[in-house]
């Protein structure tokens, strides 16, 4: 089906709102507290939520399979573990095999034992219950093919039951015959298509057309009012690839007409459609789109009063949002349906920020926080009637209690239209059952689609009914007293339960980045980008080289003499420097790394954290150890520094490396001499000038810029060099290696980092768009130009059509061009030389590969190459690494040359590589056994594989990868130092004073 194209204008009004989204919480939660005291006493909403939370207590549902189960095994447990791994995977393994060795896999390791209570809690518990016995019986070569099928069978059918729990029908159909057998005591539905948001445009398309189904099966029932109707939630994520704020030009060209042609078949039917709330990064553009349609619907159809978005009240700036909405109806002149949630995305949420380094979370992370957030927007929502028409949703009793009393208060009925509750289907229906004798409306959020759509959903609500601080998790245990259940949350608490984003390591800051979806923050970056150029920076000759080195050598003994501390210190002034420098770095490194600000970005923060991290490492680490050993004898261990250490680093992380491996020395009490890449000497002058002016002096850090045939093998060669720290390719390591190697003199150690052909092993049970989203990060973006940079994707046979499909699908919706553009997600290569590699690669690929999708049209940006991949039927074909975004993809499975996942690390391994490996399996044991069995520095499972970050992944690989250390771990900075004992003869003198008066004591 073609999507509608309708020219929108995208609205730029709302650019500068909401500049500081994660300002101080605790002002916005007095306000909201301020909002709802004046209408509600708590103690009156607890004495009305009481009595249906004890009723739900003694009456529990039937269908109450997931509280009990996860009361039985809370999903911190190894059972609950198990529960969760198998929901969210089981039903979509394609093969037997795997599907076998996952369910062996987790419950082998869990104990379910069946439960009492409700029959389908107890049939889910002995289902999973009767397959662990099972296999502690089949021994481990019997988990032959009859018994591991039943096994297998009856672990399906333990999912199959949870997830019956929570989607009302597999079709629009079957879940409105349901929903006509539910509808009493005035029940609405809201019907939600499940899925995945989409990763390709033909995915949106297809979710596009079944909400276009759904509104159509559901026109022309009835002439009820709209809000006394059914209707349907959709997301925006699954109606474009790229929703996201960096591609709002194409959201409101492409997203909008689609959303548009639904608005319309629902305003025709008259039926509600409401949007649902996704991540805090969508939430302005959700906004945008939301304004864009009001716009377009107060012309067209000014009559419909079924537009809806949900709010989260979670987020901090959730009261700020409602108050924005309710001006936007109010200028528009139409109404709108507001659903109050919590939010379901919690933590996402925080861990987004911890990973970017914002100030301060997006969400309260004090649960009441939110409670009180929730109230208090739901005061504002209900003080506006004349514009809105507030859905609480949620199964808090005592939060539905409070609303409820509020409106009372206000003056606002339920019962006369003003206002409706909402729950999940499967969720919430004991306390429902008693709201609703008051004769609430009450709309339930039904889930509509098949059980493989079923499985993040069902996570979700795994996770919602399993977490400690939930109500419906609290109700469950009949242990949570009911005071503590109907606690009041108006109060503003002090105290942070997590902490800060910059504050997540121990013994030092985090580095701050920015929240590039928010325009003010990206502000300064534009600013920059307007002001900053880079240096002019002279060559040097190889003739410089060898003075040079002397130079640095003279001023050596000096800087080594210099307190560790003092040296750390010097780092710690440099990392603050560069971090109120950010915007000037990143748009340098746009500008002459020709990287995207995201990745320029991440590169600045990394270099910060290279700077705070090895200043705290080396004063751990340079501290004089005493050892023990027999009285009268004192003994001292101590690193000390080598002398000039020479250090070459690459284009492609012209700050990060070029700064890491000069702190590495420097900290350590060595002198240096840097030769950067020739591509970004600019870069490189203001790092040194940085590292200057931090207190470095001049006479022990030295920069050449030039060729690495000359500058760079006359520096290596150069006599009193005590040390090399290098980061390229395999190949000029080895010129190096050999250059030392011929040197007279003293044996100099040398620490390479080069490349990797990389792969990324795949099997049946992982979640396609999540190797999809880890592929395209991990393959493509910085046009494939980090060494960490996944080359060959290794595919499991059952799921390789799909995954292909997919991943070209995702590949085709990046933007390719222009780095400094937002939009952009591949920039170009580096330079002609690069771009010439690639071609010629790909030339050669052209003949003994098959291509695996049509590569883009000429892109104008120069040195630019689209994603492109090729499927490959031997490993061993694969002999260099291609420093572009060019996939190689590769089958295994029974039916392939490489039978399983073993054959396919040996064959990995034979490569003789041995940098990052990506792994993206469900089978815990399995992540392990070939982590074990791969001979590679970085493993990283069920995620991407780039973007190592300091101190928490020390990065760096084996074998044709590199000699290690890792850098950014804790053995880097050891081996940029010689080591030294002191052992002292305290006795010397005469006798052994501290003996003879220990023993006095
Ligand atoms: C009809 C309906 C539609 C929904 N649509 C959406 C939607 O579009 N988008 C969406 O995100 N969610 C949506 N949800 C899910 C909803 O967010 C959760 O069901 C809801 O948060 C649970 O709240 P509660 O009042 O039932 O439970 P409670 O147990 O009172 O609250 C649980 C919630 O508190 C918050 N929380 C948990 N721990 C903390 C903490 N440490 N600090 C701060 N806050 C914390 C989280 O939001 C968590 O979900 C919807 C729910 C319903 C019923």
């Amino acid at each position: 089906m073609n999507a509608p194209a309708h020219p929108f204008v995208w609205l730029d009004s709302r650019e500068q709102r909401l500049s500081d989204p994660y300002g101080e919480q605790a002002p916005v939660l007095r306000a909201h507290l301020e909002r709802v005291t004046p209408v509600l006493r708590w103690q009156d909403a607890a004495r009305r939520a009481a009595p249906w939370v004890q009723a739900a207590r003694e009456n529990p549902p039937p269908f109450w399979a997931m509280e009990r189960l996860l009361r039985e095994f809370p999903i911190s447990s190894s059972e609950g573990l198990a529960l969760m791994r198998l929901a969210e995977a089981l039903l979509r393994v394609p093969d037997a095999q795997t599907a076998m060795a996952l369910t062996a896999d987790q419950l082998g390791r869990a104990d379910f034992e069946s439960t009492g209570g409700d029959p389908v809690a107890r049939l889910a518990s002995t289902a999973l219950g009767l397959s662990s016995r099972l296999l502690g019986r089949l021994e481990p070569g019997l988990f032959s093919r009859l018994g591991a099928r039943v096994v297998v069978a009856a672990a399906v059918r333990a999912m199959q039951l949870l997830g019956r729990q929570f989607v009302l029908g597999q079709s629009m159909g079957e879940a409105m015959r349901r929903a006509e057998r539910m509808r009493h005591q005035g029940q609405r539905f809201s019907y939600d298509m499940l899925g995945e948001g989409a990763r390709t445009d033909a995915d949106a398309l297809r979710h596009w057309a079944s909400y276009e189904q759904a509104l159509q099966t559901m026109s022309g029932i009835d002439t009820l009012p709209c809000e006394h109707r059914d209707g349907i939630s959709i997301k925006l994520s699954a109606l474009h690839p790229r929703y996201e704020d960096a591609q709002h030009r194409r959201v409101m060209h492409e997203l909008l007409p689609r959303l548009w042609s639904l608005c319309e078949r629902a305003a025709r039917a008259n039926v509600n459609l409401t949007i649902d709330a996704e991540e805090v990064d969508r939430l302005e553009l959700s906004v945008q789109v939301l304004e864009a349609l009001l716009l377009r619907l107060a012309s067209a159809h000014p009559q419909w009063r079924g537009l809806g978005l949900a709010v989260q009240a979670y987020q901090s700036r959730a009261g700020e949002l409602v108050q924005e909405l309710i001006a936007m109806a109010r200028r528009h002149r139409m109404r709108l349906m507001v659903r109050l949630v919590k939010g379901a995305y919690w933590d996402y949420e925080i861990k987004r920020a911890q990973e970017l380094g914002l100030a301060g979370y997006a969400v309260y992370t004090h649960k009441p926080h939110t409670d009180l957030s929730y109230l208090g927007c739901a005061q504002l929502l209900l003080a506006a009637p004349d514009v809105i028409y507030p859905q609480f949703a949620g199964h808090n009793a005592g939060t539905i209690a409070a609303v409820l009393q509020m409106a009372q208060c206000m003056g606002r009925s339920a019962q006369a239209g003003d206002f409706e509750l909402q729950r999940l289907h499967g969720m919430g229906e004991a306390v429902f059952r008693e709201v609703l004798r008051e004769r609430v409306p009450c709309r339930v959020y039904a889930p509509v689609g098949a059980h493989r759509d079923l499985l993040a959903y069902l996570v979700r609500r795994l996770l919602e009914n399993g977490a400690n601080s939930s109500f419906v998790h609290q109700m469950a245990d009949p242990a949570v007293a009911m005071d503590r259940l109907l606690a009041s949350p108006l109060r503003v608490d002090p105290a942070e339960r997590l902490r800060a984003p910059l504050a997540l390591f121990n013994d030092r800051r985090n580095s701050a980045g920015l929240d590039l979806t928010v325009a003010a923050q990206r502000e300064p970056l534009e600013r920059a980008w307007r002001q900053v150029h880079p240096p002019e920076v002279a060559c040097a000759s190889a003739e410089q080289a060898p003075l040079t080195v002397q130079r640095a050598h003279a001023a050596w003994p000096a800087w080594a003499a210099v307190p560790v501390q003092e040296r750390a210190a010097v780092l710690l002034r440099a990392a603050d420097a560069l971090q109120d420098s950010l915007p000037e770095f990143c748009a340098l490194l746009v500008r002459q790394g020709r990287k995207t600000w995201p990745d320029a970005l991440a590169e600045v923060r990394e270099a910060v954290d290279f700077l705070r991290y090895y200043a705290q490492q080396a004063q751990c680490l340079m501290a004089p150890q005493t050892l023990p050993g027999p009285t009268g004898e004192h003994n001292l261990w101590r690193l000390r520094p080598r002398g000039v250490w020479v250090c070459i680093s690459p284009w492609n992380f012209p700050l990060a490396i070029f700064l890491g491996q000069m702190a590495a020395a420097l900290v350590t009490g060595n002198a240096v001499v840097a030769k950067p890449a020739e591509q970004t000497p600019g870069v490189a002058l203001r790092a040194v000038e940085l590292l200057h002016q931090a207190g470095v002096p001049s006479g022990v850090l030295h920069m050449l810029h030039g060729p690495g045939q000359s500058v760079g093998a006359a520096l290596v060669t150069a006599a009193q060099v005590a040390g090399v720290v290098f980061t390229g390719s395999t190949e000029v390591a080895r010129h190096i290696q050999r250059a030392l190697a011929a040197k007279d003199g003293p044996i100099v150690p040398l620490i390479a980092e080069t490349g990797g052909i990389n792969a990324m092993v795949v099997d049946s049970s992982a979640l396609l768009e999540q190797v999809c989203d880890a592929v395209v990060q991990s393959a493509f973006r910085s046009a494939g130009q980090r060494c960490s940079a996944l080359r060959v994707l290794m595919v499991h046979e059952a799921i390789a059509d799909p995954l292909i499909a997919m991943i070209a699908g995702a590949a085709g919706e990046l933007q390719v061009g222009d780095p400094s553009q937002w939009a952009t997600d591949v920039g170009p290569l580096i330079d002609e030389p690069a771009h010439g590699r690639v071609s010629q690669a790909l030339r050669s690929l052209d003949a003994s590969a098959r291509l695996l999708w049509p590569v883009q049209g000429t892109v104008e940006a120069a040195h630019c190459q689209s994603p492109v991949a090729y499927e490959i039927s031997d490993l061993s074909q694969v002999r260099h690494e291609i420093f572009g975004p060019v996939l190689q993809v590769m089958r295994w499975g029974p039916g392939c040359a490489l039978k399983d996942e073993i054959a396919v690390i040996e064959a990995i391994n034979s490569l003789g590589f041995g940098l990052t490996l990506g792994l993206q399996t469900r089978i815990d044991v399995r992540a392990r056994a070939l982590a074990d069995a791969a001979q590679v520095g970085n493993v990283y499972v069920n995620r991407n594989m780039i973007g190592a970050v300091v101190g928490v992944q020390p990065f760096g690989g084996q074998g044709l990868s590199g000699t290690g250390p890792k850098a950014g771990g804790p053995h880097y900075l050891p081996r940029f130092c010689t080591e030294q004992t002191i052992s002292t003869n305290t006795s010397a003198a005469g006798g052994n004073v501290a003996l003879l008066s220990q023993i006095d004591d």
